[in-house]
């Protein structure tokens, strides 16, 4: 990555530029919109571009009816039980799933308004305590659960997880192979027949150039292109 490109770029269309023609083909740009008011987002849809992350239901919800329909919602942050519902009806891909009671609840949700909705199950590798997402031995119960009693309208399309925060390049690179292994181990054992277990989604601002090197097929930006958050 560099930094210094990213300041030279003053707009967010420039930056979203910068950012996609530095990624691989097949890597797709989910552009993290949280915290960002939605002209941000009209102006990053005007230069293109269809997928945006959001973490928070509400906020999802109003920025859902203020924008085009075509576009792509990523839910990447913590879902309370009581927001599947409206998480549910907007979301096409629900990127955190940190348990299988969680699964179950996005399940019955999406049979009840008769939608089929996408979904990532959230890793947790990195040394931090706070962050989220299981263990690789709650994630295989989890698969082994949903293999007895599969699904109806969710689709497990693949891991989603975060490297440690450090400038550690190396600790980072050892986070992002952890999650590319477990991903290419369930991908030829649970998922083996099923070819829509595809994405592999990590790598944020300012690590997703090792993450793209480390087999990455889904990046989470938001500060890289719309700048720092107020939170
Ligand atoms: C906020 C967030 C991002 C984007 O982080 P940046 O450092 O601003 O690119 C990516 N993934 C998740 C899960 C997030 O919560």
């Amino acid at each position: 990555m560099a930094p210094a490109s990213k300041s030279e770029l003053s707009t967010i269309a420039e930056r979203l530029q910068a950012i996609k023609s530095s990624l691989p083909e097949g890597v797709t740009l989910v552009a993290v919109s949280k915290f960002h008011p939605v002209e941000a987002l009209l102006e990053a849809y005007a230069a293109g571009q269809r997928h945006f992350g959001e973490s928070r239901a509400q906020e999802l919800e109003a920025k859902d009816v203020a924008m085009p329909p075509d576009v792509v919602w990523h839910f990447i942050g913590h879902l309370q039980r009581n927001k599947v519902r409206h998480v549910v009806r907007i979301a096409s891909i629900i990127e955190s799933v940190d348990s299988l009671e969680l699964l179950r609840l996005i399940d019955r949700e999406a049979v009840r308004v008769g939608r089929r909705i996408d979904v990532l199950l959230e890793l947790h590798v990195a040394e931090e305590e706070t962050k989220s997402g299981m263990s690789l031995a709650e994630c295989d119960a989890l698969i082994n659960s949903i293999a007895r009693e599969p699904l109806s309208n969710v689709a497990v399309r693949g891991l989603m997880g975060m490297a440690t925060f450090t400038d550690d390049e190396k600790r980072v690179r050892a986070d992002f192979n952890t999650l590319r292994m477990a991903f290419d181990r369930l991908k030829a054992s649970a998922f083996a027949k099923e070819p829509s277990f595809d994405t592999l989604s990590m790598g944020m601002s300012d690590d997703y150039g090792i993450a793209v090197e480390c087999g990455s097929t889904a990046v989470r930006i938001g500060t890289a292109i719309f700048g720092d958050r107020n939170y």
